[in-house]
């Protein structure tokens, strides 16, 4: 699929737009969801542009799922996270919002989740839930 370098990651990554992030490499950024389904929900994306898993070339994707472990291992310790959702839409048929690959880590359970990018966290509250993250990494 076609690459928009208009899109809003892509933007947050050439840092056009503000994000609160947790992990950054030359590869891949990992950043708070604006509009959580849980406390928590980070997002874990690459920096090469491709729309969907499908378009992102293997290597990159098998560095991102390390990138994606890591981050959730930091969450289990931080949140004390006693489950972690891993999600990733393909496709907007998907329910994929931002055409720019990219993993969701929500703690907590697949049937207590929020609503998807429909709600406006706490900025305060999810700068806090980061600063937690962060410093468990
Ligand atoms: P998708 O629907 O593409 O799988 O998920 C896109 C995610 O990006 C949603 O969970 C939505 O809340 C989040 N999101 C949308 N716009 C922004 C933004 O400007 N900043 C951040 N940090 N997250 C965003």
């Amino acid at each position: 699929m076609a690459y928009d370098d208009q899109n809003i990651f892509a933007r947050i990554l050439r840092g056009e737009l503000p994000a609160i992030k947790v992990y950054e490499d030359e590869q891949v950024l990992a950043f708070m969801d604006i509009m959580p389904q849980a406390d928590g929900h980070t997002l874990v994306i690459p920096k090469t542009p491709a729309v969907t898993l499908l378009d992102l070339p293997a290597d990159a994707a098998a560095y991102t799922i390390q990138i994606v472990q890591k981050v959730a291992k930091a969450m289990e310790k931080a949140l004390d996270a006693k489950g972690i959702v891993l999600m990733q839409l393909n496709g907007a048929a998907a329910g994929q919002t931002v055409p720019h690959i990219h993993f969701h880590l929500v703690p907590g359970s697949l049937h207590e989740l929020g609503r998807h990018a429909v709600q406006m966290g706490d900025q305060e509250k999810i700068q806090a839930l980061a600063e937690k993250i962060k410093a468990a990494l």
